[in-house]
């Protein structure tokens, strides 16, 4: 096959679902897949055949996992902007239900709806307020920050969700950031949750259906391939230790990263190793239009020679063809000696590569390949 591609590993993504499964059973648990991690057929299929429902920030993406094969009724649509059109589609839909990020959304939603005589599930997206000076790994869950509806206004927005007439107010939804590895900020998140029930329950009268409490749950890319699978055990012990939920409520999760990110890896043939000053560039055929965590996040993923038998090693940075000094993938990386034509693996690519890529430099997308199919 040509480089580059993605080489997806489905045994991998099958054990991982598995887990997950393993991990929730026995409780009124229900996790959904975070599609924008990777929307690519093959996997969003297979997620959706393991009875998982699905998060949504695009009506493209509600299309797309209707398309491959999950109910209407177990989308959740997320998303700060979504359009009139997008929810007067999803309303058509009748996708499970809106998670609801501002007051103004929640009266054009109860517009819409009211103009097709329909009522539309929804969940306010509320943002706990967690303290990013403890938790610098949280960037979605702040007060002052675009997404969500922020403390201050929930009374408004729970008397809102109770009186507007195209609204059926069924949860209450959080997220509170991406690659979490401690679970101090989920214990965090489920003190904050009780007295929003509460408040909603006993202030407003409302019946919270379900609590969302969103995705996040981080994954090893120091070592993907002795940990392969997150801990699911600790993450879910954590909410049947910390929440306590209502008779008849259930316990909603979103998960993108830890379900896909360690199934995928970005295959990549070496072009030319430039010798520098100090030291050697290895310039690679896949780009930050292929894979943008490196340049966008400085984000660290393990590479591999998958090719080169020598026991010598030398330090190199690794760089794509791009003409952008930001399109490197590692610096001062230690590999064995790595010629013209070897194959690298760029490990943990399966969340938020391929379904972030572009055609910056109108270069191609780089193909799936699937293994253990
Ligand atoms: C992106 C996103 C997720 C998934 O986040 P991960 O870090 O990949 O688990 C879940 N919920 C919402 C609302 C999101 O935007």
């Amino acid at each position: 096959m040509n480089t580059p591609y993605y080489q997806y590993d489905i045994a991998l993504l099958r054990k991982t679902l598995d887990t997950i499964r393993e991990e929730t059973a026995g409780y009124d648990y229900k996790v959904h897949y975070a599609i924008k991690a990777n929307s690519d057929e093959v996997i969003v299929k297979t997620v959706a055949e393991n009875g998982f429902g699905a998060d949504c920030v695009s009506i493209g993406e509600v299309r797309h996992a209707i398309k491959c094969g999950f109910a209407a009724s177990d989308i959740a649509y997320a998303g700060v902007g979504k359009t009139d059109d997008e929810i007067s589609e999803a309303i058509d839909l009748q996708i499970g239900c809106f998670n609801v990020e501002s007051l103004e959304e929640l009266h054009i939603i109860s517009e819409i709806a009211t103009s097709k005589n329909a009522v539309a599930n929804v969940a306010l997206r509320l943002n706990p307020d967690i303290d990013a000076h403890t938790h610098h790994y949280i960037t979605t869950g702040l007060a002052e920050n675009k997404f969500g509806i922020s403390l201050h206004l929930l009374d408004e927005a729970l008397m809102l969700s109770k009186t507007l007439p195209g609204l059926k107010m069924r949860g209450l939804h959080f997220h509170i950031g991406s690659q979490i590895l401690t679970m101090e900020p989920y214990k965090l998140l489920c003190e904050r949750i009780k007295p929003i029930l509460d408040k909603a329950k006993n202030g407003y009268g409302l019946k919270i259906d379900y609590v969302n409490v969103g995705g996040g749950l981080g994954i090893d890319y120091e070592n993907p391939l002795v940990n392969p699978i997150s801990d699911f055990k600790g993450f879910f012990n954590t909410f049947k230790e910390n929440l306590v939920l209502p008779q008849g409520s259930q316990l909603h999760f979103e998960l993108g990263r830890a379900i896909v990110a360690q199934c995928g890896s970005l295959i990549t043939k070496v072009i030319y190793v430039k010798r520098g000053l100090e030291k050697q560039i290895v310039i690679v055929d896949a780009g930050m239009n292929n894979l943008i965590r490196p340049a966008l996040y400085q984000a660290y993923h393990k590479i591999e020679n998958l090719t080169s038998k020598s026991s010598d090693r030398a330090v190199y940075d690794v760089v794509g063809p791009i003409c952008e000094s930001a399109d490197t993938f590692a610096e001062n990386l230690t590999l064995p000696v790595t010629s013209r034509g070897d194959i690298l693996a760029i490990r943990s690519a399966g969340a938020y590569g391929q379904s972030m890529s572009s055609h910056y430099n109108m270069r191609n997308d780089a193909p799936a390949q699937y293994v253990g199919l």
